[in-house]
């Protein structure tokens, strides 16, 4: 148990954050297709960036986990050095292998880069009928340890523990992350959300460090809410929650339900944050077999997901204008894939994107 708290404390002191500098001009970003529909998504959205003429050109890097010394598993060494330099990745879904041996790539690259904040705007989009239609806030998920760290054990048979690991500096870093994403993103308030009545040492110290660091965001409004009262909240009216921060297995959960509000995981984007200025972008839907190489898949996520990119490269004009096309088709409703209740072909939806941006 030591060596596991060590080793994850050590992990994250090692990394000094290098942010990578987005100035004017042509930017070379990461493209991981991945499996099934990822091919098909990934290319729609490097046709539409191309119709608007967005300064990004991408560097396809195709993962698969492979043996590294000393047996460990890792992702493919042309993999790891595009993401190290280029620093921004957008990538498609990728299948979890069933007892193939190796761990889940989302995984190996989650720990790679450790990408400690998992970010999800969820926000209505209109024409698209859901149960709500004012839903605009941001989930903001701790990714690297609590009920996940992985840390369990057998006590005596019928006996196991799972223990969940808080730390200070983890805390202290997703709470800065929310903060300052409330900042640069022109929103108002932060909750945190948390279980600090029952779990008292644990979530008692990731609500003490999200405390302390929004006294340094005098600019941001800085509320505290029990998860329970959250979800109830979140069902009677959505519209009350700006920026949400909280630690894994919450975030796991919530952003879920916060995906389900504005009509699911197939229209909902995401951004993984590392410590090392690292940032992957990705639908958080998987790679739908059922479709794979039919032409049918909606890449509204994937789209979406590389718009929050621009935004974070501070491309926010070339952001805006591909986000509009996309919401403007799909409010039109003339263009749309099945899932969003059309009968489209991919290639379709993403010809009608084009056109409009
Ligand atoms: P799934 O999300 O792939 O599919 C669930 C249903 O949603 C299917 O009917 C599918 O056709 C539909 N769907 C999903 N995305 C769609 C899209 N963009 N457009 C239209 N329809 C879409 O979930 P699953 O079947 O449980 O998982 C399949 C594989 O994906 C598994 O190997 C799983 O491990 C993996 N997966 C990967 C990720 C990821 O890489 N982030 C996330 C979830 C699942």
């Amino acid at each position: 148990k030591t060596n596991e708290v060590s080793r994850v404390m050590g992990a994250m002191r090692s990394q000094t954050p290098q942010p990578r500098n987005f100035t004017r001009g042509m930017q070379t970003v990461t493209l991981i297709p991945g499996d099934g529909i990822g091919p098909e998504i990934s290319s729609a959205v490097v046709k539409i960036f191309e119709a608007a003429k967005a300064p990004i050109q991408w560097e396809e890097r195709n993962v698969t986990a492979i043996k590294g010394p000393g047996g460990k598993w890792m992702i493919p060494p042309e993999a790891k050095e595009s993401m190290d330099r280029c620093k921004i990745g957008l990538k498609g879904p990728l299948k979890t292998p069933i007892a193939a041996g190796h761990p889940s790539m989302n995984l190996l690259l989650r720990k790679t880069f450790d990408l400690y904040a998992n970010v999800r705007p969820c926000v209505s989009i209109e024409g698209y009928k859901t149960p709500y239609t004012d839903v605009n806030l941001v989930t903001i998920r701790e990714n690297t340890e609590g009920e996940y760290s992985g840390i369990e054990h057998l006590i005596v048979d019928g006996v196991v523990q799972s223990i969940k690991l808080i730390t200070e500096d983890a805390s202290r870093r997703i709470a800065e992350y929310a903060f300052e994403y409330a900042r640069n993103n022109n929103r108002n308030s932060v909750t945190a959300v948390h279980k600090a009545n029952i779990m008292r040492m644990s979530d008692g110290l990731f609500l003490r460090k999200c405390r302390e660091v929004a006294e340094n965001f005098k600019d941001i409004k800085f509320t505290e809410m029990y998860l329970d009262t959250v979800c109830l909240n979140m069902v009677q009216d959505p519209s009350k929650f700006d920026v949400l921060v909280m630690p894994n297995l919450y975030g796991d959960i919530l952003s879920d339900l916060c995906a389900g509000l504005i009509g699911g995981l197939g229209v909902t984007p995401s951004g993984n944050i590392g410590a090392n200025g690292v940032a992957i972008f990705e639908s958080v839907h998987g790679t739908a077999p059922d479709i794979a190489g039919l032409d049918l898949a909606n890449p509204t996520a994937l789209l979406l997901s590389a718009v929050m990119m621009l935004r974070h490269m501070g491309l926010h004009g070339y952001a805006q204008k591909i986000e509009s096309a996309c919401f403007d088709t799909i409010r039109d409703k003339k263009v749309l894939t099945g899932d969003l209740g059309g009968n489209s072909k991919c290639s379709d939806f993403t010809s009608e994107i084009c056109r409009r941006v």
